[in-house]
């Protein structure tokens, strides 16, 4: 399958740049391509993704090379910690990494998602057999929180991770119908209490023996996304994979 990498082709793209500017978000350069959003290239490069060894379920990178099990666990999975399948995601969640996630969510660049979601590609094709799934499910905000911020980031990415591998995502099937606090702060323990009963789902028929895609932007303690594997996994779905751009590494 081919897959179409820019929004526009590459001539129309920097014609448009050269006529209307744009200043990267992060260091005021000017931005080459328009398909780049409001980044730069040199802060897009400045990226690093996940290179060294990584827990063989979760993803989670090891700060240390030297492991030599050729399917690693970190602590949380050899805990089955984790209701969800397989997990991976782009980079760490470091600068400039974070600043550009950030941009995206909170300062309203949805001209972001397009390469974020191509981010998402990358590590989609690496590890197709794994990640492959029959429908795509963003994280879901609830509608207070969703109204507030203008949108929600997980259906952007989703969406436009949706056109480039033509993956179906069905239009808020996981709900979140309780507004939780911000996690932001609380304990791994306060997450799941916080996150107790938060989700539903509206059409258990749909993920009946499904492999699913869950997409979000950020896995921090995977709080969130354990608990909507969970529901998914009561509502009869066969396997849950997870993606995301981005993972907090811990020391
Ligand atoms: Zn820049
Ligand atoms: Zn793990």
């Amino acid at each position: 399958m081919k897959f179409p990498s820019q929004i526009f082709n590459p001539l129309v793209n920097s014609l448009l740049s050269v006529f209307f500017p744009t200043s990267c978000s992060l260091c005021q350069s000017v931005v080459e391509e328009l398909s780049l959003g409001v980044i730069c290239q040199s802060c897009w490069k400045a990226v690093n993704p996940f290179r060294g060894v990584l827990c063989s379920l979760c993803g989670y990178g090891f700060p240390s090379t030297n492991i030599q099990s050729a399917t690693p666990l970190c602590g949380g999975c050899r805990r089955s910690l984790f209701l969800f399948d397989f997990a991976r995601a782009y980079a760490p969640f470091e600068d400039p990494f974070k600043e550009i996630i950030h941009q995206f969510k909170y300062r309203s660049h949805p001209s972001l998602a397009r390469p974020l979601a191509r981010l998402l590609l990358s590590v989609y094709q690496s590890n197709l057999d794994q990640l492959s799934a029959d429908l795509i499910i963003p994280v879901p905000l609830h509608k207070s929180r969703e109204r507030e911020r203008g949108f929600n980031q997980a259906i952007e990415l989703a969406r436009h991770f949706a056109q480039l591998t033509r993956i179906p995502v069905p239009s808020r099937l996981l709900v979140r119908t309780k507004p939780t606090k911000v996690q932001a702060g609380l304990s791994r323990r306060e997450r799941r209490i916080n996150l107790r009963g938060a989700f539903e789902v509206s059409e258990s028929g749909k993920i009946k023996d499904k492999t699913l895609l869950l997409i979000d932007d950020v896995f921090t303690t995977g709080a969130t996304i354990n608990e909507c594997a969970k529901i998914l996994r009561d509502h009869g779905a066969r396997r849950i994979n997870v993606l995301t751009l981005a993972r907090v590494i811990r020391g």
